[in-house]
């Protein structure tokens, strides 16, 4: 099947509130042209320096949505464009994309990354450091970025069970998020699930799936 075969079934199996999030990293730009041209608007990347070299080339009408681990340093270069960050696990982060917004004149919008996963090896915050950090003094002077959900990554397993309880967790602390709102804070959006375990994860409660292989073949 064609990347537009790919992703025009992927999105009508999709329910209307779950948001389609092509993941395009490594790949070339004409394979992502032939999802634009499919009518695809939203795609995500996990390296800075090749998500940048994809905005120049392409369409301005695209959001670009980083999904990976980020360096500080490198914040800069996507600040003028991003549209959203999912792995967002530090406050020094979190301090960075907000100095760079307001560089740009810009409000970032932002999902905070949690730890559900068994493996060390993911990135993210825990339950403890995701509340430390909400109820922080310095969070609430940061006018330029806006948490607007959480983000998570189940760990790699053919286990169903496992999977379906680490997305079941995660799930459970974005409920438990749901009173508290303010301007640079309203958990709205869930972002779990990718080729392998989508569907799972939208039966756990995901608004936002990232899915790239299923899309655009294998890496
Ligand atoms: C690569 C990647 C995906 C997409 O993975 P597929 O299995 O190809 O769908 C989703 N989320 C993150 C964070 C990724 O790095």
């Amino acid at each position: 099947m064609s990347i537009k075969d790919n992703l025009l079934k992927i999105k009508s199996s999709l329910p209307e509130h779950v948001t389609l999030v092509a993941v395009s990293k490594t790949k070339p730009v004409s394979d992502l042209m032939e999802a634009y041209n499919a009518g695809h608007r939203i795609f995500g990347e996990n390296k800075i320096q090749e998500m940048t070299e994809k905005w120049e080339q392409m369409p301005k009408d695209i959001q670009w949505q980083m999904i990976g681990h980020i360096q500080t340093n490198k914040v800069k270069f996507m600040a003028p464009y991003v549209s959203l960050i999912h792995g967002v696990d530090s406050m020094k982060l979190l301090e960075e994309i907000n100095k760079q917004a307001l560089k740009n004149n810009r409000i970032i919008d932002c999902l905070l990354q949690i730890h559900i996963a068994e493996e060390e090896t993911k990135f993210g915050l825990n339950e403890d450091e995701l509340k430390e950090l909400l109820a922080s003094e310095s969070f609430k002077n940061l006018n330029n970025i806006k948490i607007i959900g959480l983000m998570g990554m189940a760990t790699f397993t053919e286990n169903q069970i496992q999977i379906k309880k680490e997305f079941e967790h995660l799930k459970s602390i974005f409920d438990s998020y749901q009173n508290l709102k303010s301007e640079i804070c309203n958990l709205k959006s869930l972002s779990m699930g990718m080729s392998g375990d989508y569907k799972l994860a939208i039966a756990c409660g995901s608004t936002m799936v990232r899915i790239g292989s299923s899309i655009f073949g294998g890496r």
